[in-house]
């Protein structure tokens, strides 16, 4: 059997003054000891380098999204070379505040073109997919996720740079967290549509302290995207419940 090694990202999404950032890193992130796991945080792009300077032991930073190109006249961007030249190694693409917020609506062609390229440049990539309420409601799950997964498998060679992240729209902020039961069900469909056993499937949606063991008991979970809880110290115990 496949072995994967656990993977747990911290989204701090549009958060935070630089001071609280740097508090978080001593707080939290500077807390955690692990090996044989990935711990990612993700700050907003502007904290990202004194975040990473803060850090002590062996967590990594996550941008929160990237550019469609490399360097040159796209004002307001960031490209994957400004990214590389910072040794910053992850990105979070497709998060669904991207794809779902109606004033941004970016598309699943771009989220996979972006994913692509960074891919190519040598950055690794969170690849966020998930159904709305509506969508779950209608039983459209699982043509909603392969819509948002074929542009990346069509283009992408190198998964060993890719994780994926299954977060149902209507568990994210909500405190309704997935059953363990149904995340299960839909991490196997995913991994079902994945060209390689060996890439990671992390869950996402209201994850706390207390649901992350049971969540990490199944055998297609392996790891999570944390928003909400990953701000305070409840992060220092789903990174241990992941050990
Ligand atoms: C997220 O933003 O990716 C997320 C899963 O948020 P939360 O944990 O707060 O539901």
């Amino acid at each position: 059997e496949v072995q994967r090694k656990r993977f747990i990202g911290g989204n701090w999404k549009s958060n935070n003054t630089l001071a609280k950032s740097l508090e978080l890193v001593d707080s939290v992130v500077n807390k955690l000891e692990f090996d044989n796991l990935d711990v990612v945080v993700s700050p907003v792009s502007l904290h990202i380098v004194p975040v990473q300077q803060a850090i002590k032991n062996n967590v990594q930073v996550a941008l929160q999204n990237i550019g469609h190109k490399g360097y040159g006249a796209f004002t307001g961007e960031l490209s994957f070379e400004h990214v590389k030249d910072l040794k910053i190694n992850w990105v979070i693409l497709g998060h669904s505040e991207r794809r779902r917020t109606p004033e941004i609506s970016e598309s699943e062609e771009f989220i996979a073109n972006k994913a692509t390229l960074a891919i190519n440049n040598g950055l690794s990539v969170i690849f966020c997919i998930g159904e709305t309420i509506q969508e779950m409601e209608a039983k459209e799950t699982q043509a909603v996720l392969e819509k948002q997964l074929n542009p990346l498998i069509a283009q992408v060679k190198d998964w060993s740079k890719v994780v994926i992240a299954y977060e149902p729209v209507w568990a994210i902020g909500t405190g309704k967290t997935a059953t363990p039961e149904y995340a299960e069900e839909i991490h196997a469909n995913i991994r079902k549509l994945l060209p390689d056993q060996s890439i990671r499937i992390l869950y996402g949606g209201s994850v706390t302290k207390d649901n992350a063991a049971v969540l990490i008991g199944q055998p297609n979970i392996d790891g999570f995207l944390v928003g909400g809880a990953s701000l305070k110290e409840d992060f220092i115990h789903i990174v241990n419940a992941c050990k």
